[in-house]
């Protein structure tokens, strides 16, 4: 037994630490792990997920930004030869050095969970899956079809770059301290249009929060704010016989790509920011 007593929870860090065995179970068969895969989680905490990982995987590498749960951690755990600690923050840490093929695997610190997705799913053509804790309301619009109030940009991005199952829900009560809202597990298998090439998969980001900029306007007027040429808008719209008054919200993904490719392939012009 290590001698350091287990640190108290920092609230602004998204502390929230698992102590459902039961849940620890389900994301780990989740996971689908072999012992020669590479994992990386964010955020080990007290390292419950942690020392399953380690038993399942055959590298794990863990972020974590909290210098007393680096420190209770590295002692608690210093018996899996196959674990790397890093004390860092996960939103900088280069996550494109980790062997192609890492799984990422994590219960993610809830204040940061929008911008690690987006971190995370830049580098979805190195990782073949990941499964991940977070809010149930982001869950929500991970999986959201086109119609829904709470599709957007993650929406779309998200679906863009992995299939994504909402696997099952989980209750404050699973957690110390306890949440204020409800969480959920979800696995996104990433798709082969990540391999896709850099620049094309950065065009698509562009034009589609250029269409949600300005989520009431219709889709031409929002691009023409993010200053998009309107007419090769309109004649994209035409070619693919979208009326003009039609709003982001309402295109699914494939209309997107359809529509993405038509303003961007060889027949029109770039966006003139571009
Ligand atoms: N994995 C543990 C568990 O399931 O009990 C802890 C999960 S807790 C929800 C989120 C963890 O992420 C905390 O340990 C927190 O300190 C850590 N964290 C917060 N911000 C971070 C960041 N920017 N980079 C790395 N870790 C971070």
């Amino acid at each position: 037994m290590g001698v350091l007593p287990p640190p108290t929870a920092l609230k602004h860090l998204g502390q929230n630490f698992l102590i459902d065995p039961n849940i620890v179970r389900k994301i780990i068969a989740l996971a689908e792990l072999s012992l020669t895969d590479s994992v990386l989680e964010i955020g080990p905490g007290r390292g419950i997920l942690t020392e399953a990982l380690c038993r399942s995987a055959g590298h794990v590498t863990a972020i974590e930004i909290d210098p007393r749960l680096h420190a209770y951690v590295t002692e608690r755990q210093s018996r899996f030869q196959n674990l790397t600690l890093v004390l860092g923050d996960a939103m900088t840490y280069p996550i494109e050095h980790l062997p192609i093929g890492t799984i990422v695997v994590a219960n993610l610190p809830y204040y940061l969970s929008t911008p690690l997705l987006f971190r995370l799913l830049e580098q979805a053509h190195r990782v073949p899956r990941l499964v991940l804790m977070l809010q149930n309301e982001v869950a929500d619009r991970l999986v959201a079809k086109s119609g829904s109030s709470v599709y957007g940009v993650l929406s779309v991005m998200a679906q863009y770059s992995a299939d994504i199952t909402k696997a099952f829900k989980v209750s404050p009560q699973c957690f110390r301290p306890r949440p204020d809202v409800d969480s959920a597990v979800v696995l996104l298998r990433t798709t082969d249009r990540m391999k896709q090439t850099r620049e094309g998969r950065d065009q698509f980001a562009t034009f589609v929060r250029a269409a949600f900029a300005h989520r009431r306007k219709t889709l031409v007027n929002s691009l023409k704010k993010q200053e998009y040429d309107p007419k090769h808008v309109e004649s994209a719209l035409a070619a693919l016989h979208f009326p003009l008054s039609i709003r982001a919200e309402t295109l699914s993904l494939d209309e997107f790509i359809a529509l993405s490719d038509r303003f961007h392939g060889s027949l029109l012009p770039s966006p003139r920011r571009q």
